[in-house]
């Protein structure tokens, strides 16, 4: 194809070839192969990975001052704000997502960069009340090589937010892109050339998870790896850490419950479902797929949904029209998924389907795009057979990872609650409720590393970010903690004694037997 360009690695602050079998890149509005990617063979990770090493040992980065950082990051938030049309552009072909939700998302990308550089030129370092003539204080340096893998639904957002506090801190950082969506990160790459930061601190290395990935989470130079994927993913990948004794950050799958309690305002709860369920196709790992009602809402609530949904429908299209209000599925095997999860609980004869649920095809009535030939399927609503029978189906348990949720009822604020935590997961929740000591007591007793009370999804760069309970995760994202865990401390203790009080007290082995100091 004439158009077809071809996207290399980034190592040593250039593109350079990639010896691994090349990636198609697909758009999956159309199923088009529009783009192809070199990716990194074993050999190539491992020069990568003893390059980083070197420019870190060297110090260029890894000592440079905090305010020297802080500049760069500061300026690489400057570039990219000149690059966003761009961005946005490659961003909604390589994931589908609709034009608008990336022109919401990627320029708030901007914060994580200027955040850590306040970060950088605000940070205080603790002095320590130790006994004696002793002045202790803590530095925090950087790990090294770490080892940065996303997934293809947020490819910037998620690159950024590992980037930021890494590089702040002052680490070399190889960061591999999920094989669906790898474009938009390889342009970080020159974005941070252009900023200053010097050459060898960031490589971006695309490849499959199985090959490229592998290598570069199991190379015993890495002090840390950080994941943001599926849960079979973040478990493999984590025994291979462990076994390194590396550190490791780990953001992986959800399903979150959204409880709506009978004094919340039912239109502003039905937008914020519709936004943290279908936001992306559903396709984030705090979609709120388990939608948990007060018996007494349902009737009114599923119709709502249902016009909700139909409205959301009627204006699916083109991602890049600007007037386009969901995308399609990034994948035919992510279709294959949704479809299989939906159909057995349907079939199965646990759930009744309120709307959707059939892969869409024929032409858009918003633009005339031609939907057979993407991924495109609509906001599905899937309400139980009999009271909480949806609860037994794996559409309750399990990711579908689309544009579908699962409505069930409670009557009271404890079936709510073991309800909401009716899940290995544990990563997002929403409650809308009007009354503020409900709101207090609900989310205290919820199992999620986040609580919305009246919003969903909400993501800011102070904010953390993170799974409460194991098939969520290990660690969080944002604020002064995801700074903190890509760095060490290091205890520096200067005894300023005279020469004749450490004469006269420190002399452990004197002869006698005289009281000796402890610590
Ligand atoms: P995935 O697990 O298929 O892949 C994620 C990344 O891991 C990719 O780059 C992949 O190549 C790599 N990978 C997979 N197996 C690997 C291995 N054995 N060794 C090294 N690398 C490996 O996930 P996906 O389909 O791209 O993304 C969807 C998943 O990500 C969902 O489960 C979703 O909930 C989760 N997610 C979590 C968060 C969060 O913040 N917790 C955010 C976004 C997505």
């Amino acid at each position: 194809m004439a158009d077809k360009h071809t996207f290399l690695p980034w190592v040593g602050g250039r593109e350079a070839p990639g010896h691994g079998d090349p990636i198609p890149v697909e758009d999956p509005a159309t199923g088009r192969i529009f783009a192809e990617c070199q990716s990194a063979s074993p050999s190539d990770v491992e020069a990568a990975i003893q390059l980083a090493h070197q420019t870190f040992k060297s110090g260029v980065w890894s000592r440079a001052s905090r305010h020297v950082r802080a500049d760069v990051l500061d300026k690489a938030a400057e570039l990219l704000s000149h690059e966003l049309p761009r961005l946005i552009d490659l961003e909604v072909r390589q994931t589908g997502r609709a034009i608008r939700e990336m022109r919401a998302q990627v320029p708030s990308l901007l914060r994580w960069f200027r955040y850590y550089a306040g970060v950088l030129r605000t940070e205080e370092r603790p002095v320590l009340p130790t006994v004696g003539k002793l002045h202790n204080w803590l530095e925090r340096v950087p790990l090294g090589v770490v080892v940065q893998i996303t997934p293809f639904n947020h490819p910037l957002l998620i690159a950024v937010k590992k980037l930021a506090p890494a590089l702040a801190a002052g680490n070399s950082v190889v960061l591999k892109p999920s094989e669906l969506t790898p474009i938009t990160s390889l342009l970080l790459g020159p974005i941070f050339k252009s900023a200053g930061l010097p050459d060898g601190v960031l490589g971006v290395l695309p490849g499959l998870g199985s090959t490229t990935g592998r290598a570069l989470v199991s190379h015993r130079l890495v002090r840390k790896v950080d994941v943001t994927g599926g849960t079979a993913a973040g478990r493999s990948i984590g025994s291979i850490v462990g076994g390194n004794l590396a550190r490791y950050t780990a953001e992986l799958g959800g399903k979150a419950p959204l409880v709506v309690f009978d004094t919340a305002n039912l239109e502003a709860a039905v937008n914020g479902i519709a936004f943290g369920s279908f936001i992306a196709s559903g396709q984030t790992c705090v979609a709120s797929t388990r939608i948990i009602a007060h018996q007494s809402l349902l009737p009114e609530l599923e119709q709502m949904l249902a016009e909700k949904c139909e409205s959301i429908t009627r204006h699916m299209g083109s991602p890049s029209n600007a007037e386009s209000s969901m995308g399609p599925l990034i994948s035919s095997r992510q279709l294959q998924t949704v479809e299989a999860l939906v159909d057995a609980a349907v079939v199965g004869g646990a759930a009744r389907l309120v709307c959707g649920g059939q892969r869409m095809t024929g032409l858009a009535a918003l633009d005339s795009t031609d939907l057979s030939k993407g991924y495109f399927y609509p906001p599905t609503v899937i309400a139980s057979a009999s009271e909480h029978s949806v609860t037994t189906t794996r559409l309750w348990r399990e990711e579908a990872f689309g544009p579908v949720i699962v409505l069930v009822g409670f009557d009271t604020e404890a079936t709510a609650i073991e309800l909401a935590n009716d899940s290995e997961f544990g990563l997002g929740a929403g409650i809308w409720t009007q009354d503020l000591s409900q709101a207090f007591r609900v989310s205290e007793q919820i199992d999620s590393g986040i609580v919305w009370v009246n919003t969903h999804h909400r993501n800011d760069p102070s904010s953390p970010w993170g799974g409460a309970t194991s098939a969520s995760g290990v660690g969080s994202e944002n604020g002064l903690d995801a700074y903190h865990a890509y760095t060490t401390t290091k205890s520096v203790i200067i005894n300023y004694a005279s020469t004749e009080e450490s004469l006269a007290a420190d002399d452990w082995f004197r002869q006698g037997a005289g009281d000796v100091r402890y610590g």
